[in-house]
């Protein structure tokens, strides 16, 4: 069976060294905040909206959460960023996506300041991060980011290795290619268009899926030996969350796997909490943050 890697331990992890620095900073007198947009009554925005809420306050993060009604007009919210960009108080913007139909997500996304664009969604960041994502301070898109930490975990050396990602948006695909090619990996990117993805799925060293389709990912397209990362979040049978990879027939053949829950995601909202504080050490240039 191949070993789990799992991702609450190293979130974990990650949140001590955290709040260590934040305690830090609230003895000089310095505090850290995160404002939230949430749009409407989104079951799971709602669910994702409290998570964030409750590791904020573990970790020492003051979070400001601001709720508008689903009919809300464009221009309100755009109003409503426009205030935290301004506020030195806020140092990281984060809007909760899905947006309602009547709001350009892009838009809105291109009006939060980029030095507190924590998900790290607009273009100037997703820009920078794709010349140079070695820039200490740059922000990066969390899940990809969460992935690359989990690699680094495990001391999983990409140099050579073929990687295939099953996903091109965005937030996941895209930019985790480009983490991965500057750590020196072979990287092919499929999708809902790609032929034969059985057979490239069995030339892969490392197999990334983010399809959102459980039992995606069978034991059949899997070399011996290739570690599987699930980014998938789904619902089984019984209704409980799972992820795109058939997880018990798949551990055998990987050497390294992410169960879900407990993979990728809780690196997820780590990696939001990094960026704030990244964030917040930027806006002041300050060597404590
Ligand atoms: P998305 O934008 O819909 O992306 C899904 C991707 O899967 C697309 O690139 C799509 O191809 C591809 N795809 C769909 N059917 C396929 C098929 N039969 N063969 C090959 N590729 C196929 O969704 P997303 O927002 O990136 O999220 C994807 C999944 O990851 C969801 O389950 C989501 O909940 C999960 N997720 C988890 C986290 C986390 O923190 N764990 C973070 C983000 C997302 P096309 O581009 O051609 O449509």
């Amino acid at each position: 069976m191949g070993n789990i890697i799992d991702g609450k331990n190293v979130a974990r992890n990650l949140y001590d060294q955290l709040k260590e620095k934040i305690d830090r900073l609230k003895e000089s007198g310095k505090s850290i905040t995160l404002a939230v947009v949430k749009v409407g009554d989104d079951a799971a925005s709602e669910i994702y909206v409290s998570n964030k809420k409750k590791i904020c306050e573990k970790i020492g993060i003051n979070s400001r959460i601001f709720t508008f009604p689903p009919d809300i007009k464009e221009d309100k919210v755009l109003d409503l960023i426009q205030i935290l960009n301004e506020d030195p108080e806020i140092n990281g913007i984060l809007v909760q996506l899905p947006l309602p139909k009547q709001l350009n997500e892009r838009k809105i996304i291109e009006n939060i300041a980029p030095n507190k664009d924590v998900d790290a969604f607009s273009y100037i960041n997703v820009g920078r991060f794709v010349v140079d994502s070695s820039i200490k301070e740059a922000l990066l898109p969390c899940t990809p980011a969460g992935i690359m930490r989990l690699l680094d975990f495990e001391d999983i050396d990409l140099s050579g290795k073929h990687c295939v990602i099953i996903n091109r948006s965005n937030i996941v695909g895209k930019p985790l290619a480009m983490l991965m090619v500057q750590r020196d990996a072979t990287v092919t990117i499929c999708h809902s268009k790609t032929r034969n993805l059985n057979d490239i799925c069995k030339t892969a060293d490392i197999i990334v899926s983010a399809v959102g389709r459980r039992n995606f990912i069978t034991k059949d397209m899997v070399k011996e030996g290739a570690i599987l990362i699930d980014v998938g979040i789904n619902r089984d049978s019984n209704g409980k969350v799972c992820g795109d990879v058939d997880f018990q027939s798949v551990k055998d053949v990987a050497s390294f796997i992410t169960p879900v829950p407990g993979g990728v995601g809780p690196m997820t909202i780590a990696m939001l909490m990094e960026n704030t504080l990244k964030a917040a050490g930027a806006q002041s240039k300050s060597d404590e943050i």
